[in-house]
């Protein structure tokens, strides 16, 4: 009576389903409230906590912040607004490259992955691959240069 039961776990992805919106909206948010503080504090020092009030939602304010991103925050603030934008389209969960679905615990850690664990996996492969292969072709081209130079 114990066995893996199918509708349970439908059931359960289901439920994950919909709380998966709010807490990427709340990831979200509190990456934008670290972000924040981090632009009030260096640009106008210590500011007052007027909390919501201080939301002017300006285009300014976004190139700021923009600009204050690092690489790593810039990269899960998109991953994030792409898994909401697939909760909409009802793909989310969906690994993009095989198609078949994320396994629920790796989207109960990685809410906003696009990829399920095999995929990921390849996917790392293959990046490594490519970076060794431009590390290699780059030294080569050094290697070339030097001696074009030397024959003109
Ligand atoms: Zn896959």
């Amino acid at each position: 009576m114990a066995k893996a039961d199918p509708d349970k776990e439908k059931k359960q992805r289901r439920e994950f389903l919909k709380q998966a919106a709010d807490m990427l909206e709340e990831m979200k948010r509190d990456l934008s409230k670290e972000m924040q503080s981090r632009v009030k504090g260096e640009t106008e020092g210590v500011k007052d906590e007027g909390r919501d009030t201080y939301d002017l939602a300006s285009d300014e304010r976004d190139r700021e912040i923009n600009f204050i991103l690092n690489d790593r925050e810039r990269e899960k603030l998109l991953a994030i607004d792409e898994a909401l934008q697939r909760i909409k389209e009802k793909t989310y969960g969906i690994c993009e490259t095989c198609e078949g679905e994320i396994q629920l615990g790796r989207l109960k850690i990685l809410p906003f992955t696009r990829l399920c664990v095999k995929c990921q996996e390849e996917n790392e492969k293959e990046s490594k691959r490519l970076k060794t292969l431009d590390e290699e072709r780059g030294y080569r081209r050094l290697v070339l240069t030097d001696f074009e130079e030397e024959g003109s």
